[in-house]
């Protein structure tokens, strides 16, 4: 009886004898195909074969040269193959060797994602063993230019795309998605991609990326991750006017159709995946940003990572910084320019954080932090006109509107800039904070580069040295008056994986702030002596698999200690549980 090798969706191709079909529900169908005749109507029924040529093509198992002889005879691949066997470690040399001949960003991410779709395996190799190399191509800056191309560069479509079109039916949509043990699902709506804007169906390279980030630096399986992108149009009128553009082609849906739809997909998701799939919105615009997040987190695991992995980052670089510049949280004053979801979801943190500390209300605590935003400081005269996610910060004080003014009031121990507004933490900014503090303390978040509040080489050289400073985009080391300052990068990708797998080895069913916060202290205590002597406030990105494993252990714990875990017993040394879960790129053994 001949022997073939049957697809199982699992990590080994299973061996099968002829004739016993390994899925349930399908031998029937063959049968009646057989006896089908031209006008009946038949379930195109197939089983894959992943021996030989398919087994080349099948990304979850290919591994190129990397079959060994002894595979090579089992699995039909002699003559497929040329004959040299390469390791894993060559077969990534190599690849690494070739990414590096690109001069074009553009480029290494597109040879990267081609890998992804060719071998799986060996793409996360390669993004875990050269993360710092490979964290800007697959991710920031390099994916906003990919989405912004994503028509052109891509002839295989990744991820789910979920349209008006398919209102009513998103069930069976999800169900057309060929992994049926979903973890995690990211998704986006496309409106407002990274600092640039409505990219509309586009926007896919966010949550493709995003989630490949979740199996390289957090371990999630690749397998459990599914990239959604809602389509609901585009207010993007070059997209619309393209006649390449892969979306819907109309103006974006507002009000109770986009609610409706959402609503659709959120409910099937639990229908379909249960109670414990993470879903983690990226990129919507700041009214749908808060309340989505307001209206699912009291009935899905939900997450937002603008708003609360920017937070939690965030914050884990201010408990960090404490190390340097002395005193609690609840000692320092607190000054934002921008006051959308990264400035308002950090300072509400804070505040929490200090909350908790000191166990003052959060309506006090919250008085020792100020927002700016484009009509100036933002005060109590100004509620009844402000956005609702801002009325909490607005205090009792005159109107200010220029922020060296506001700088100069309020006296702040630590400046934040998250406006999306690039070079506004000028030079008498700068020389305002140095004025009253010793050790100012500044970090200038908005992305890209272009747009940051000001550079690492202007925050110590206007600060006479003696500035602590982090970025949003990353920065070379500076020498200043002989002394050589590390940046830090507050980069969400610290946080956000092992706050996913923390959720995950704990079966937990919602996400509750007390979790976020102990993320950020997870990641604070990783800044080790030797980091901050450098002037940084996180720790180096190369050891992030061991971080993401102590960021999961803690969000575990607050989850057992919550009552939100449904993964029981509960395991007792969490942070070996949680490296234990995590997912290996090595190749397996094929028999
Ligand atoms: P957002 O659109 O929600 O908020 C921007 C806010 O800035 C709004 O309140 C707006 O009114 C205000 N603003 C705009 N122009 C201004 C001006 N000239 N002066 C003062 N305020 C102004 O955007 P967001 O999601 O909060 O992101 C803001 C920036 O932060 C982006 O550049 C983003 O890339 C960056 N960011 C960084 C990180 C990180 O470092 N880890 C994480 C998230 C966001």
């Amino acid at each position: 009886m001949e022997k073939t090798v049957i697809m199982n969706g699992g990590d080994y191709p299973v061996v099968e004898e002829e004739g016993k079909a390994g899925f349930g529900g399908g031998v029937e169908d063959v049968y009646g195909e057989d006896s089908a005749t031209e006008d009946q109507l038949v379930t195109p029924w197939t089983v894959s074969v992943s021996s030989g040529y398919t087994l080349l093509r099948d990304p979850h198992h290919n591994k190129g040269l990397g079959f060994n002889e002894k595979e090579r005879d089992a699995h039909y691949l002699r003559g497929l193959l040329p004959p040299a066997v390469f390791t894993q470690e060559l077969q990534e040399k190599k690849l690494m060797h070739n990414l590096r001949k690109y001069d074009v960003p553009l480029h290494r991410y597109m040879a990267m994602m081609d890998l992804q779709e060719r071998n799986e395996r060996l793409f996360y190799k390669l993004l875990i063993d050269n993360v710092e190399e490979l964290l800007p191509v697959v991710y920031t800056p390099t994916v906003g230019e990919a989405c912004q191309k994503y028509g052109s560069i891509f002839s295989r479509p990744q991820g789910l795309y979920i349209s008006l079109k398919e209102k009513g039916k998103i069930l069976e949509v999800l169900k057309n998605w060929p992994e049926k043990s979903i973890q995690v699902i990211v998704v986006t709506d496309g409106e407002r991609i990274l600092g640039l804007g409505d990219l509309g169906c586009q926007g896919m390279g966010i949550p493709v990326g995003k989630l490949s980030l979740y199996t390289a630096l957090g371990g999630i399986r690749p397998s459990a991750c599914l990239p959604v992108t809602i389509d609901v149009g585009t207010n993007n009128e070059q997209l619309l006017k393209d006649e390449f553009y892969i979306g819907l082609r109309h103006k974006r849906a507002t009000g109770q159709e986009y609610a409706e739809l959402l609503d659709e997909f959120m409910s099937a998701v639990k229908q379909n995946y249960g109670e414990k799939v993470l879903v983690q919105f990226e990129d919507f615009a700041n009214h749908n940003a808060f309340e989505l997040l307001s209206r699912y987190r009291s009935t899905h695991l939900v997450f937002n990572d603008d708003i609360q992995g920017t937070a939690s980052v965030v914050l884990a670089g201010l408990i960090a910084a404490l190390k340097l510049v002395g005193g609690t949280l609840a000692d320092h004053t607190f000054l934002f320019l921008g006051a959308g979801e990264a400035g308002t979801g950090i300072a509400e943190l804070i505040a929490l954080e200090i909350s908790k500390q000191t166990k003052a209300p959060l309506e006090e605590t919250r008085k020792k932090i100020w927002l700016v935003d484009s009509r100036g400081l933002i005060v109590s005269s100004r509620k009844e006109s402000l956005q609702h996610f801002k009325k909490p910060w607005a205090h009792e004080h005159e109107p200010v509107k220029a922020l060296l003014d506001a700088v100069k009031a309020i006296k702040p121990t630590v400046l934040i800039g998250s406006s999306g507004v690039g070079k506004t933490f000028t030079k008498e900014v700068v020389e305002a904070m140095s004025s009253f503090n010793k050790k100012p303390l500044i970090l200038a978040l908005s992305n890209p580069t272009s747009q940051s509040e000001c550079t690492a080489e202007e925050a110590y050289t206007w600060s006479k040295g003696r500035a602590i400073f982090a970025s949003g985009s990353p920065f070379d080391p500076v020498e200043y008056d002989g002394k050589v300052f590390v940046p830090g990068q507050a980069n969400n990708a610290y946080i956000f994986p092992g706050f996913g797998l923390g959720l995950i080895i704990s079966g937990a069913i919602r996400v509750h702030d007390d979790m976020l916060l102990a993320a950020s202290e997870a990641l604070a205590v990783q800044v080790a002596q030797e980091n901050f002597d450098k002037g940084l406030i996180y720790p180096p990105f190369t050891n992030i698999r061991k971080i993401s494993a102590h960021i999961a252990a803690k969000v575990a714990a607050k989850t057992y200690e919550l009552g939100l875990a449904s993964r029981l017993p509960r395991p007792k040394d969490l942070v070996k549980y949680a490296e234990s879960c995590m997912y290996s790129p090595i190749y397996r053994s094929y028999r």
